[in-house]
């Protein structure tokens, strides 16, 4: 749910303690410009979000950032919280990606301070697949949410934060069109993944997840089973799936180890990332994984052909919704 408060003015002190996020631009906004106002976002993805929205003299603070660390596994540092306290808007992932900013948010009451949930937004729980940010309609949402709790929070600005909206959506636009055009060359094609961080985007491309229960112990840190592995292991040797999904910020041994049978199976792989990576924006980056699985799809279309034995892949009818594609 979207939580909207009573608007107070309140002095900002320009402290940011947890790895900060200034606006891209390295000049100053001009006196009379409105203040912008501080933003806290649990994950870098809305953080570039609120920047983007935000526009000059943004004071956005992102505090998950590092690529290299497991998500899943992160904890909230006093800091976050010091950041929380000086914040007039807050965004958050929900859907349990980030409990640890539902207990700093109850813990430290602020008057003034707007809370979008994303996942409240696009009605995803707890137990769904909690990586929004690969489904381009729910980052249009929260960019929605996030652009209304701005003109909230600082009324002056409206018609910069309106057109900064415009212009996000528009840039939405070619990553869209780069998803449909590759659907078209790959709906139905069976791939698999270490995790189910690129879930969504998958379902938006067409193409037909495998191993899914492995995918889940490995992102809750839970022992595959066997059976689940010995499935894995087997699509990979039999080449049974075209491209292999292999999330880069997760360090389950189990998964590691598919990444090895992958590369012998000469499997091709595609790494993506929850968190995003330093120096780029959202559309980007999606962009460049975009490229790259589609580089790899490509790839095996030419190396590896089905056995005699094999059915091929079924394909679901044109213009059918597929099954878990969400509804934003
Ligand atoms: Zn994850």
């Amino acid at each position: 749910m979207k939580r909207r408060l009573l608007l107070v003015a309140l002095a900002w002190v320009p402290v940011w303690p947890v790895a900060a996020q200034t606006a891209a631009t390295q000049t100053p906004a001009p006196s009379t410009a409105p203040a912008a106002p501080a933003i806290v976002a649990a994950e870098n993805v809305y953080g570039d979000l609120a920047t983007q929205l935000a526009g000059d003299g943004a004071k956005v603070t992102s505090v998950l950032s590092n690529p290299n660390e497991d998500p899943h596994l992160f904890e909230a540092s006093p800091s976050v919280a010091r950041a929380l306290s000086e914040a007039r808007i807050v965004i958050y992932n929900g859907a349990d990606y980030d409990p640890w900013m539902v207990k700093l948010i109850k813990a430290g009451k602020a008057a003034n301070r707007q809370v979008i949930v994303v996942a409240d937004l696009v009605h995803k729980k707890a137990g769904d697949n909690p990586h929004l940010w690969y489904d381009t309609a729910i980052m249009a949402a929260a960019a929605k949410a996030l652009s209304a709790a701005l003109i909230a929070a600082a009324p002056p600005g409206k018609v910069g934060y309106e057109q900064r909206l415009l212009a996000f959506l528009e840039s939405l636009k070619p990553v869209d069109a780069k998803i449909a055009a590759m659907r078209v060359k790959y709906d139905g094609a069976q791939v698999t993944a270490t995790e189910p961080v690129f879930g969504y985007m998958a379902t938006a491309l067409g193409l037909v997840m495998r191993n899914e229960r492995f995918q889940l112990a490995v992102m809750n840190s839970t022992e595959p089973r066997a059976s689940d592995v010995a499935a894995f292991e087997r699509d990979l040797r039999q080449h049974l799936v075209r491209v292999f999904i292999y999330n880069s910020q997760a360090t389950d041994p189990a998964a590691k180890r598919l990444l090895d049978i992958a590369t012998q199976a000469m499997v091709p792989v595609v790494g993506v990332t929850e968190t995003m990576p330093a120096g780029q924006t959202y559309q980007a980056w999606m962009t460049a994984q975009l490229d790259a699985l589609d580089t790899a799809l490509n790839r095996s279309s030419a190396v590896s052909k089905p056995g005699p034995s094999m059915p091929a892949p079924s394909k679901p009818a044109p213009g059918k919704p597929t099954p878990g594609k969400s509804a934003p």
